[in-house]
């Protein structure tokens, strides 16, 4: 990997600590007094960057939750160094029984989601370690992982003979079709279900003492108040992007208005080059791009392997200067060729954004998805853990 310094001429993304702030906000406000607010922090941290997003979501969240057990104990570490208080950290992933054991010492909660965890016990039991805090997953209708209700006697057996290492703190499940839709009938199903399997935990079980139920990701904490039960797991939305449009178009007819989510990551990039073509040149692989007339352009050390999906080939437009800059002909691996004739001035090189705002313009990852055939979700996650991120 290339020291940050050396990569200082590829492209950066620039984290903006309090559009993260106000997207917080933006919850509390809609949670209301005394809610429990959790943030997703997985693939790291949506691609905004798992060091750059952890100080503020520690701050102002309660609970943080994550796929991979290292990032867990990567959370402890940042509290001991900033003498931060523990949060609640919880590892929705697969571990391994080494990885188990950590998490037991650390105080991390593991999601238990189905029988073949069961290998997790004989470490925790050797390791003589204090008992591994653990939720169990409830699979209502997503069809990944967790617990479904004809699987569930056999499947809790072993967490029931567990219980000399396991403490059994919360129950969970997840929304399978919050985003796509505008009524929420499949939701209210899950939730149910999910009713009904909180009760058979209890018994299968012999609870006595409260466990921390949840169940809702962003859509589901806007649009439908009765999930959000004892804390809300938020991911997209507070990084400032919508679940979906359906969900933005929802939240005006449940809370009145439509809360304002600021996008907190841009993504911008100097150009390498930048010269003239004359007419009737050809652009980039494939030949797909042919001038109409002369054109300044300017190449981008940026392309596929940082994140800039190859469908955005001759579809996109970047900004330079806050004016629209055509993406010309084929994304490559390492570049991207843009039209500059009009945002350029002279041969001095600009600086382009990618994704973000400059001037009047704004360039979202919704739009980057609309043109690339998927959700902002997987624009986000899928820039490259090699870019610099700076905080802005
Ligand atoms: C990803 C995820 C979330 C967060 O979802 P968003 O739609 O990004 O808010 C919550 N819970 C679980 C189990 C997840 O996998």
């Amino acid at each position: 990997m290339v020291s940050p310094q050396l990569a200082a001429e590829a492209s950066w993304l620039e984290i903006d600590a309090r559009a993260l702030r106000h997207n917080i906000g933006v919850f509390r406000e809609v949670l209301g007094k005394g809610a429990r607010l959790g943030a997703v922090l997985k693939g790291n941290a949506y691609g905004h960057g798992f060091a750059q997003v952890l100080p503020t979501v520690h701050e102002w969240c309660n609970s943080i939750y994550l796929i991979d057990p290292r990032e867990a104990l990567a959370v402890r570490t940042y509290e001991r160094v900033k003498s931060a208080p523990e949060r609640q950290v919880l590892v929705l992933g697969a571990v391994d029984p080494e990885e188990a054991v950590a998490l037991a010492r650390a105080g991390v909660d593991l999601v238990l989601t189905d029988p073949g965890q069961e290998r997790l016990l004989p470490a925790l039991r050797s390791a003589g370690a204090r008992k591994l805090r653990v939720h169990l997953h409830l699979d209502t209708g997503l069809g990944r992982e967790g617990f479904t209700a004809r699987d569930f006697p056999a499947g809790v057996a072993w967490i029931a003979a567990g219980r000399d290492v396991l403490d059994v703190v919360g129950v969970l499940s997840h929304f399978a079709n919050t985003e796509d839709v505008t009524e929420q009938n499949y939701a209210n199903q899950q939730l149910d279900a999910f009713d009904r399997g909180v009760d058979r935990v209890r018994d299968a079980l012999e609870l006595d003492a409260p466990l921390e139920q949840h169940i809702a990701a962003s859509a589901a904490a806007m649009l439908l108040p009765k999930a959000r039960l004892d804390v809300v797991r938020a991911g997209i939305a507070l990084y400032g992007l919508w679940p979906s449009s359906e969900t933005r178009l929802s939240a005006r007819a449940v809370l009145g208005s439509v809360p304002e989510l600021r996008p907190a990551l841009s993504w911008r990039c100097r150009s390498q080059l930048i010269k003239w073509l004359p007419a009737g040149s050809y652009v980039g692989y494939g030949c797909t791009w042919r001038c109409p007339a002369e054109t300044r352009i300017a190449v981008l050390p940026v392309g596929y392997y940082d994140g800039y999906p190859r469908l955005l080939s001759s579809k996109a437009h970047v900004l330079v200067g806050g004016q629209r800059c055509p993406v010309l002909g084929r994304v490559m691996m390492n570049h991207l060729v843009i039209d500059v004739t009009h945002a350029a001035k002279g041969d001095a090189p600009v600086t382009a954004t990618l994704l973000g705002r400059d001037g009047d313009e704004q360039l979202t990852a919704d739009q980057l998805a609309l043109w690339s055939d998927t959700i902002n979700y997987e624009i986000v996650t899928r820039l490259g853990a090699h870019l610099r991120r700076t905080l802005a």
